[in-house]
């Protein structure tokens, strides 16, 4: 009885939860400029009443009731995600909880101003009460400042330390910086002067075709335009986002697709189960591994773009006209050294995201100090990806996680880059001749695929187990070096004429 009780209660928070959710939503898609107060103050009441009915004394009953029973597996993960959840709303005091929401509104507002400033040293003293309250969460759970850093990790990947990431991420490091520079060193360019002057209605129109194609349900789900693109909501009601440039159609188009990879997850998480672990995400990396897979493995295809390319220049066909195929698909696998993360490339972004790891690691055990931080950051830069930024707007300021204390979430982008490459070679086996059906439009076979060996199994397994479950291997670095190499590799070899 107690399960069943459980599990009604649970639901119960998964709706009020998503109502938070779409208020979030709203405020990035359709907020009036006036109202961002009113929203803030509905989100914090909102939030309150949820945080106040999630600490029931009848929930930790119940779990302590459930927790001595012997429970099939999957009532079992129910039960162990309950409960983590429950122990981390009693440990954190609201008190906390609430100076916390204020501090990062504040820090929020400072980075942003920082950043157009180009003014690092203002930021500090926030970015340097990020940490402690981020130290101080850790205590909650009596951690001491040496641990907090795998707590914050843990919080976005359960069970993931610094040490296996930081493992993974050594490896990953030796072999992506020579390639980097294998391909920069050779004379094939891309050319990027095809990119100008897209109509951004007609943008819309390929995209959303492109979307509906790769099985996004649009009756359950929507995509709409934001500064920042994103994807929120649930499988019962998935919200995407995207933005348009006339001049980087790319942008929008790529930024779609991964977010399409974030919404075909939370699609295909079973309905029945919205609310509990069944019904949840895996974590972070592995969420990271469902977009990048559709963006990269998929989007950046061969075979992906013998189908759409025609249909791109049907709608394009000015800019189009005297683009050849092999130009035009070398544009879309540009690599480049470029100071900024979100303007990189699938083979460099790798780097800007061990060297945030690195410095998250340093800052944490306190070898690093804030004041340092910048020239840390840019010496960082230097040596692994081969730019140093020229100031600190495009350096150590540009990113907002670390204003909205957002630790331990970068490294979930490239553990999300390994499980991606090593799911796409599980399916590759088990489907030979699976690539050719995205020639014809068809990706059905890589969405059921998925489905089943994630989406289908919520939080049945962590990261490291999943990646084990899907692809009969280890997590590791292999797969995407490989699929780095096999697909890189080729396009910059300069052809003899
Ligand atoms: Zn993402």
């Amino acid at each position: 009885m107690s399960y069943q009780k459980l599990v009604c209660e649970l639901k119960r928070f998964h709706h009020l939860n998503s109502a938070l959710d779409l208020l979030g939503w709203d405020e990035q898609v359709n907020l009036p400029q006036k109202s961002a107060e009113s929203r803030a103050a509905q989100s914090a009441a909102l939030a309150d009443l949820i945080h106040r009915e999630s600490i029931h004394p009848q929930i930790g009953s119940w779990l302590n009731a459930l927790e001595q029973d012997s429970l099939p597996p999957a009532q079992r993960c129910v039960v162990t995600e309950a409960r983590r959840d429950y122990d981390r709303a009693v440990n954190i005091p609201s008190e906390f909880v609430a100076r916390r929401a204020k501090q990062q509104s504040q820090a929020y507002h400072a980075w942003v101003d920082a950043r157009n400033n180009d003014d690092f040293v203002a930021f500090a003293p926030f970015l340097k009460q990020q940490i402690e309250l981020a130290r101080e969460e850790a205590a909650f759970f009596d951690l001491n400042d040496l641990q907090a850093y795998d707590y914050h990790i843990d919080k976005n990947d359960p069970g993931m330390t610094a040490t296996v990431i930081g493992n993974l991420f050594d490896a990953l490091k030796d072999e992506v910086v020579p390639l980097v520079k294998q391909i920069l060193d050779s004379t094939v360019k891309p050319d990027l002067s095809m990119f100008k002057g897209f109509s951004i209605t007609k943008q819309e129109t390929f995209l959303n075709r492109v979307i509906q194609t790769l099985g996004f349900d649009f009756d359950r789900g929507r995509i709409d335009v934001a500064v920042h693109p994103f994807c929120s909501g649930n499988g019962a009601d998935t919200r995407l986002t995207t933005r348009y440039f006339a001049d980087n159609p790319l942008d929008s188009l790529f930024s779609a697709i991964h977010e399409t990879g974030h919404g075909l997850y939370e699609q295909g998480l079973p309905l029945e189960h919205l609310g509990t672990g069944l019904g949840t995400a895996a974590g972070m990396s592995v969420h990271e591994s469902q977009s990048r897979l559709w963006e990269n493995q998929v989007g950046r295809s061969r075979s992906f773009w013998d189908y759409w390319e025609p249909l791109y220049r049907e709608a394009f066909p000015d800019q189009l006209s005297g683009v050849t195929s092999e130009q035009l698909y070398l544009a879309i696998n540009a690599v480049s050294r470029n100071p900024i993360r979100v303007d990189s490339d699938e083979v460099t972004y790798n780097l800007h995201i061990i060297l945030r790891f690195e410095l998250e690691m340093r800052l944490f055990s306190g070898e690093l100090n804030i004041e340092d931080l910048p020239v840390a950051w840019n010496d960082t830069a230097e040596k692994i990806l081969g730019v140093r930024p020229v100031n600190d707007s495009e350096g150590v300021l540009q990113d907002v996680h670390w204003a909205t204390g957002a630790f331990g979430y970068f490294p979930s982008y490239s553990l999300g880059n390994m499980l991606a490459a090593q799911l796409w070679y599980a399916a590759l086996d088990e489907m030979p001749g699976m690539e050719s059906d995205f020639s014809t439009g068809d990706f059905t076979r890589l969405l059921n695929w998925l489905r089943e060996k994630v989406h289908h199994q919520g939080r049945r397994y962590g990261l490291m187990e999943l990646a084990k479950e899907a692809t009969g291997h280890e997590l590791s670095c292999d797969a995407l070096i490989r699929y780095l190499k096999e697909r890189y590799l080729p396009l910059y070899q300069p052809q003899a004429s």
